[in-house]
């Protein structure tokens, strides 16, 4: 049996509605991953709902830890540099799972790895430096 058949419409609903217990709603979430089948089904209940209280950002927060790539990992995922599979399920869990804090990492991510915001850092940087040793041990308390 694979997984995609022992993950029935109720147990969507819950996952949606993020009642499930973290390793359930990761275990879904891979079974989505595998399963275009399942996905479509996801959607259908999705539609189906009438409530629009899908995936708050303090239940996708509180499940984080166990299904969310961190901040490092979306960086090397922005600079491709991830492994093919981990890409695939960063990929995922951005475009399908629809993770509003990892879209929101990301776009923070973006505006800081931009050129210009990278040249902005370094100047930023060197001016820190330059004027350190104005201070000296004068600017400590
Ligand atoms: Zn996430």
């Amino acid at each position: 049996m694979n997984q995609a058949t022992i993950i029935d419409d109720a147990m969507l609903r819950a996952y949606l509605s993020d009642s499930l217990p973290a390793e359930e709603s990761a275990r879904v979430e891979k079974a989505l991953r595998d399963s275009s089948e399942l996905r479509a089904r996801l959607e259908d209940v999705r539609a189906n709902r009438g409530d629009g209280q899908l995936h708050t950002l303090g239940a996708i927060w509180r499940r984080g830890r166990l299904t969310c790539p961190s901040r490092q990992q979306l960086g090397s995922y922005l600079l491709d540099v991830l492994d093919p599979d981990y890409t695939a399920y960063v990929k995922f869990h951005i475009e399908v799972v629809e993770c509003p804090f990892c879209h929101a990492n990301l776009t923070d991510l973006e505006a800081r790895t931009t050129p210009a915001a990278a040249a902005a850092q370094t100047r930023q940087n060197r001016i820190l430096r330059s004027s350190q040793h104005l201070l000296g041990d004068e600017g400590r308390v």
